[in-house]
């Protein structure tokens, strides 16, 4: 039987707002000592009394509206109640059936294909506290709890289940990124845990409509893991009913290491939670005057940007949807553009997708780490200088000297002396010296083998460390054969 695989994602991202959720206390959890942002809201203290955070109910609006999400006039918070070791209060404050947003949507493109994928419901809740497992030097294991995130706003965005592969999976997690930093109203950042994705994900045979028993993944923290957790699933699933195991509804955990995702509970339902409407909070009215006053405060967003790129710059689609799926690219590009008339828009677009990408991935940072040693004009620099006076396979090395030090392009190439030779002169010293001392392949040569010419080039490059401009050194080189056989 053929089965087709259907997945959903959850996201959890966190909020860029100065103070938490329901309390004023700092965000900042990252970089301050353990339990310093913690008040007796926060801690769920009896008899205090949470206040809705503004800002994180319009960054919530933003993002609903940036998904295409109609804002509900009345929505409201509500209590769902559950005992976990890091829910200092029992309980988190979320909202249930009455969320900001519900029923949007965005696009991704899958090769080449552009497929709508649906927006079930974008809500606020709070974030827990942080669980540090530790191990005491006598083998003991024990946890320690910091309440410094407890409270931070947290918006989660529930998909449809209109993923059919892991590649679709991965995509819409790359778009709603993007969507999110271009708000600026989350980081995006996966590693460090401010954007977060629980996927469900089950298999039913082509051309049903009815959903198989669906399971629930967790612990994926890349992009990667998400791709690689969804394709290790399709395969379990199909396998399992294949053998004609019964599968079933329960959460597994994605154990990066051993490539695999392991059983770690039954799924829980939502009467599980004993839901009811927050006792602390009014119900939130939304206006329609403040939703339009929000909606006037949505910047450009990816696909706008990236068409603008097209129109604007002359780019090539693939370039452009490349450029702005990141924010901080865009504006890497757009500051380089900018920069002189004597570097097109296409070169400098050529230089990111290229040699500044493959150094990201190798140093494994992100653009603004490659920012901090090589900013847009400096680039702008070196692209200058591989018009004239460095080759190509020197700019290339240049670039990699620029992001080690900090340096400009004219300021390597100056230390190290390497200054195309494109004097005629001296090159031809050179090429002399290469001909007399590579007996067989000139006579090869001039035997009619066309090859041997690549060597004798490739040797002059040798001799010159790179600097000699190819071109001029097979101009020189055919000159001096030819002078070499008539004479
Ligand atoms: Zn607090």
């Amino acid at each position: 039987m053929n089965y087709e695989t259907v997945i959903g994602l959850e996201v959890h991202a966190q909020l860029l707002t100065k103070s938490k959720m329901y309390c004023g206390c700092s965000t900042d959890y990252a970089s301050t000592p353990p339990n310093t942002h913690v008040c007796p809201v926060c801690m769920g203290m009896p008899g205090v009394l949470p206040v809705i955070n503004r800002q994180a109910v319009e960054y919530t609006m933003m993002t609903a509206l940036a998904l295409n999400s109609p804002i509900s006039e009345y929505t409201r918070f509500d209590r769902k109640n559950y005992p976990y070791p890091d829910l200092v209060k029992g309980y988190q404050i979320s909202q249930y059936d009455a969320p900001i947003g519900q029923k949007g949507w965005l696009t991704i493109e899958v090769d080449g294909v552009t497929k709508k994928i649906g927006i079930t419901r974008v809500h606020l809740e709070e974030d827990t506290a942080k669980l540090l497992h530790r191990t005491s030097p006598d083998g003991e294991d024990y946890s320690l709890v910091d309440i410094n995130r407890s409270g931070v706003p947290l918006m989660e965005i529930v998909g449809e289940p209109d993923l059919r592969s892991p590649e679709e999976a991965r995509q819409y997690l790359i778009k709603l990124r993007s969507i999110l930093q271009y708000l600026g109203v989350s980081t995006g950042n996966m590693e460090e845990g401010s954007f977060r994705c629980d996927a469900n994900i089950s298999i039913r045979p082509v051309g049903s409509a009815e959903l198989g028993p669906k399971v629930e993944v967790k612990n994926m923290n890349s992009f990667k893991a998400v791709f690689l957790a969804m394709e290790y699933e399709a395969r379990r699933q199909r396998k399992a009913a294949t053998e004609g195991k019964k599968l079933v509804q329960e959460t597994r955990g994605w154990v990066e290491d051993k490539g695999r995702t392991v059983s770690q509970r039954s799924k829980e339902y939502a009467h599980d939670y004993r839901y009811f409407p927050e006792p602390d909070l009014p119900p939130l009215v939304i206006g329609r005057d403040w939703v339009e006053e929000v909606g006037k405060r949505l910047p450009e967003l990816p696909e706008a940007r990236r068409d603008r790129f097209i129109a604007e710059y002359d780019l090539p689609l693939y370039d452009a949807d490349f450029l702005t799926r990141e924010k901080a690219v865009a504006e890497y590009f757009e500051e380089g553009a900018r920069v002189g008339k004597e570097v097109s828009p296409k070169e400098v677009s050529n230089w990111l997708l290229g040699e500044v990408s493959r150094i990201i991935n190798a140093g494994n940072i992100d653009i603004d780490g490659f920012r901090k040693k090589v900013s847009p004009p400096m680039l702008c620099g070196l692209i200058l200088s591989s018009h004239g006076t460095i080759n190509a396979a020197t700019a290339k090395t240049v670039l990699e000297d620029m992001f080690k030090t900090g340096k400009t392009a004219d300021e390597i190439i100056k230390e190290s002396g390497l200054s195309q030779i494109s004097d005629t002169q001296e090159l031809e010293k050179i090429v002399a010296e290469v001909i007399n001392s590579n007996v067989q392949p000139v006579a090869d040569f001039k035997a009619g083998k066309e090859t041997a010419l690549k060597f004798l080039v490739g040797q002059v490059m040798k001799a010159t460390k790179g600097r000699a401009n190819p071109q001029l050194v097979n101009e020189v080189l055919k000159q001096k054969l030819v002078e070499d056989s008539s004479s």
